[in-house]
């Protein structure tokens, strides 16, 4: 996605580790017209997947995934990183080691959202190891959901997540997929 490229370009700050920060169109600050645009190249992509449920994991995700949901017609669930009051016990539950906080979180999501009768669709804002990913897929296996695809905003392809997918069997719908990443410059695959 060209303009998304740009905007990384002109906004993306490189930081040690290889992490890109991007909060002021996406991570804090949300440019809410080009949500709406990556909402509408994942709804191109997957119109006719029969998605019944988009699944990401908050806070960063759920910008992204609120618009391909919502063109999808489908429902959008966010999995949930601190257990509150209104938490209850009905809850699928998995572990994922977080890339920038470099810990272990446990992400969950209520029975009653996601069921053996939905067919999802994952949406994360970055993909680096696949960690995220991977711990939705177990959520959504845990209801006997079935994955249909990935879709992610940001790809660092030179880490290993979109292999890690792959070889799971899972498509990855990546919108920018960053080659290279260095203070001096930031270099993308380019598909066309
Ligand atoms: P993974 O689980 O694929 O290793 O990492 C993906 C998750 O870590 C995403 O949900 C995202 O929040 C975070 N993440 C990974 N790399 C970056 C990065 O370079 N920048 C930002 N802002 N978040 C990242």
């Amino acid at each position: 996605m060209k303009e998304l490229q740009d905007v990384i370009l002109e906004k993306g700050n490189v930081l040690r580790g290889n992490i890109l920060k991007v909060d002021s169109f996406l991570n804090q600050q949300v440019d809410c017209e080009l949500m709406y645009r990556i909402g509408e190249e994942f709804y191109e992509h997957f119109k006719d997947y029969g998605i019944t449920k988009v699944l990401t994991v908050e806070s960063s995700g759920i910008a992204p995934a609120l618009f391909a949901a919502k063109l999808l017609g489908s429902k959008l669930i966010f999995a949930r990183k601190k257990k509150s009051l209104t938490t209850d016990i009905n809850i699928f539950k998995s572990t994922v080691y977080s890339y920038t906080k470099q810990e272990m979180k446990e992400i969950m999501v209520s029975k009653d959202f996601l069921t053996e009768n939905d067919k999802v669709l994952l949406i994360d804002d970055f993909l680096a190891n696949g960690q995220a990913a991977k711990a939705m897929i177990a959520l959504c296996n845990q209801a006997g959901a079935k994955v249909c695809a990935v879709g992610i905003v940001i790809e660092k392809s030179f880490q290993k997540g979109r292999k890690l997918l792959e070889d799971m069997g899972y498509e990855v719908y990546s919108l920018a997929r960053i080659k290279n990443l260095s203070e001096e410059a930031i270099e993308f695959i380019d598909e066309n």
